[in-house]
């Protein structure tokens, strides 16, 4: 408890007699140590450490007599030491007793250096006053303060005349120190304004400098709410170029690639014609405007990278096909990738069905098919005999050679990690694709287009944000005919109802999912968790056949479990999360979720869009673990009331903040340091716009506001 606290108060106690003299001094050889934790908190140079801010505030400007200290808020108080003891029972501890006008108080310290009794004791001796700054609390012996933060007086010294500000910091490091830096800063560093004054003015924005000194700095009499929530006009004009450095970044990415060059695929659309009138439904409006929008920007001659959004079973599978279409009748390839082999197996099912009768030739790349079909399937790449290939990720990590590339298709890509993320960026998108394979050769100085596809709906913020160097086409509606699928919260002691259920459901001859939930800490454990349900559901449903499907299957018993699924001779599929993405058995009419508490919003919602893709009526029950917290019932009554996946997905960046939505938690990437997109929207809105116009007209003042947030913005690029 409290491991804090003591450096603390020992801190505060030494810098009563010696101000710290600056971090020329300290930042030298002498504290190489210091470096390394002041690195740690990025801060490596004057300008980093102004842009340093501190989390919380602590009013020390007014004195608080002990009598009137309100319970539990904290207080800065002045008085005599009337008595240091050092007791050992019941712990051992320091209790100093003083005392002002108003009455007495015991400070207390459970872990305390010898140099602190002995400061005291020399106060007490010399009649010095100390200031204490902490929680009041009435205890059994008075008033007390446990560990306050403390402080000697030589004589009468003023109060300090602004909040205290409390910065972020690491275990070794004082508020002292980081002080002394930032003030280091505030003077060493270049604080000119990346904004013109027009610019300011328009967009309302306080000026740099100002707005910095006003955080680190603020002044007597400054609205310290509007401070401590964030909200104040410095707030929002660090807040603003935070997110202006992010857009300025993404934006100039985008413009690079922008000036590269890509097959400009606009040969006459026989195929994909042809591909639309043979479908057995009629593209809905949302499909139709999507698909101009790709087909006419894979049209043109710059690489086009753009993230093709749409709920689950919004029907993008067939936008993807009918731009790989447009790259073979335009002459050139195309490659299509999926997350899983499950997934890459369905798609090679689809892209057969629809593209073969065309006379396109289809080859999938599989990590467990044999080398000599291997080899056969990428001769036929590189001769260019195959026009489109289907495949895992890992398979294009390989020297896969194509004859002439145009177009590369990743699906579901949000299931892709962060670290193949960043490869696809950095290597500039498509590129990646192809930058190892004899295929780039074949088509000079041309890289492919890059559609990316994923059925995580993105509220427009994150979306704003983090997809700033994408362009984004949305399906925003279903295909009609759907019947939406009722959502049942169930607590985990109605099991047997729930079993007795899916008795019925089989008996119709219709088929269930199970999901049991991924166990992040232990993969072992999740293993056990899917074997165990599966041994249960088994012998509760006698006469029906239960299958078993999880990732460390080996793929061919993987592919056969769900061929015998989508065949209708499996009727009940136990399954881990790999069922989240792709599976399409329409004949399925009831999942259940196991713990349906441990599962991310916007992943439950992945999953129950496997059900209520046929005729019958659908049944998504989420299993709970009782008791609920209060935030988990929160959660998955979001998900009782609401199908709409962008509404899910604006609840669950609420709820639980980017990181988790986008799935770079884990990875430790660090995101929007002071801007939160659930509440900074309209800033993000200006900071774009204001990107944008600077990339335009004022280069200048766009290198000298990215240098200013390389630091962080570095960091912001993550997907
Ligand atoms: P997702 O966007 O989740 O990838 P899919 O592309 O798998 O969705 O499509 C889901 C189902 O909807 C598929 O069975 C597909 O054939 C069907 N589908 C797609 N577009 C339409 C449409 N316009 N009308 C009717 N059914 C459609
Ligand atoms: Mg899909």
């Amino acid at each position: 408890m409290g491991r804090a606290v003591p450096t603390m108060a020992v801190a505060v106690a030494t810098t009563a007699d010696a101000r710290p003299s600056g971090p020329r001094r300290s930042s030298g050889s002498h504290h190489p140590k210091r470096a390394v934790l002041l690195e740690k908190l990025g801060i490596r140079s004057p300008a980093d450490a102004v842009l340093h801010l501190p989390y919380r505030y602590e009013d020390e400007t007014r004195l608080t007599p002990i009598a009137a200290a309100p319970d539990g808020s904290p207080v800065l108080i002045e008085a005599a030491v009337q008595a240091v003891e050092v007791k050992y029972r019941p712990r051992r501890q320091l209790a100093v007793t003083v005392r002002d006008e108003s009455g007495f108080a015991v400070l207390r310290f459970f872990s305390f250096y010898p140099s602190l009794v002995a400061a005291l004791n020399a106060a007490q001796e010399a009649g010095h006053r100390v200031r204490a700054f902490g929680e009041v609390r009435g205890g059994f012996f008075g008033a007390e303060i446990v560990h306050p933060r403390i402080r000697v007086l030589r004589g009468a010294e003023p109060l300090p005349a602004a909040l205290t500000p409390v910065y972020p910091s690491v275990a070794g490091l004082g508020q002292a120190v980081i002080r002394a830096w930032v003030a280091h800063g505030l003077a060493e560093a270049d604080l000119r304004d990346s904004l013109s004054a027009a610019q300011r003015h328009r967009l309302d924005l306080w000026e740099f400098a100002t707005a910095l000194r006003t955080l680190h700095q603020p002044p007597p009499g400054i609205d310290a709410v509007a401070l401590a929530e964030r909200r104040h006009p410095a707030w929002r004009r660090i807040k603003f170029d935070e997110l202006l450095a992010q857009q300025l970044m993404m934006r100039e990415h985008y413009r690079a690639r922008r000036a590269r060059r890509a097959p400009a695929l606009s040969g006459a659309p026989v195929l994909s014609q042809r591909l639309m009138e043979r479908l057995p439904f009629e593209l809905t409006a949302a499909q139709r405007r999507v698909w101009a929008e790709i087909g006419a920007e894979i049209g043109q001659s710059h690489p086009m990278n753009r993230l093709l959004q749409g709920d689950v079973g919004s029907g993008k599978t067939i936008v993807a096909a009918l731009a790989a279409l447009r790259a073979v009748e335009s002459g050139y390839q195309a490659a299509v990738m999926a997350p899983t082999e499950v997934l890459a197996a369905q798609h090679e099912r689809k892209f057969r069905e629809w593209l073969e009768p065309l006379g396109v030739r289809v080859v999938r790349l599989s990590g467990t098919q044999k080398r000599a079909e291997r080899r056969a399937a990428l001769a036929e790449l590189q001769s260019g005999a195959a026009a489109l290939a289907i495949g895992t990720h890992a398979l294009f990590q390989e020297a896969v050679g194509f004859q002439r590339l145009g177009l590369a298709i990743v699906d579901e890509q949000h299931r892709f990690g962060v670290r193949q993320r960043l490869a696809l960026r950095e290597k500039g998108a498509g590129a990646s694709l192809a930058a190892d394979t004899p295929g780039r050769e074949a088509v000079p100085g041309l890289e492919p287009h890059l559609l990316m596809m994923s059925a995580t709906p993105i509220p427009r913020t994150l979306a704003m944000s983090h997809y700033a160097d994408l362009d984004v086409s949305v399906i925003d509606a279903l295909p009609p005919g759907r019947t939406p699928v009722r959502t049942k919260l169930i607590a985990e002691g109605r099991r047997a109802e729930v079993i007795l259920r899916m008795r019925e459901v089989c008996a119709a001859g219709e088929q269930v999912y199970w999901v049991c939930p991924l166990i992040e800490e232990s993969e072992a454990l999740d293993l056990q968790t899917v074997v165990a349900a599966h041994a249960d559901l088994s012998a509760a449903l006698p006469g029906i056949q239960v299958g078993l499907l999880h990732g460390r299957l080996p793929a061919p018993e993987k592919a056969a479990v769900i061929e015998a699924f989508v065949a209708g001779r499996i009727q009940v599929l136990v399954a881990t999360t790999v069922v989240e993405v792709g599976v399409d058995v329409p004949n399925a009419s009831l999942m259940v979720i196991e713990h349906a508490e441990r599962f991310g919003l916007a992943q439950i919602h992945q999953l129950r869009g496997r059900v209520g893709r046929g005729r019958a009526a659908s049944t998504c029950i989420l299993l709970y673990q009782t008791p609920l917290s209060e935030n988990g019932r929160a959660r998955l009554k979001i998900l009782f009331e609401n199908t709409d996946g962008f509404r899910i997905a604006q609840a669950d960046l609420d709820l639980r903040g980017p990181g988790e939505l986008l799935g770079v938690r884990q990875s430790g990437v660090p995101l929007l340091r002071f801007a939160d997109l659930a509440t900074d929207g309209d800033l993000l809105e200006e900071a774009r716009a204001t990107a944008d116009a600077l990339l335009e007209e004022d280069p200048a003042r766009v290198r000298m506001h990215l240098a200013r947030w390389s630091g962080s913005a570095a960091a912001l690029l993550t997907v």
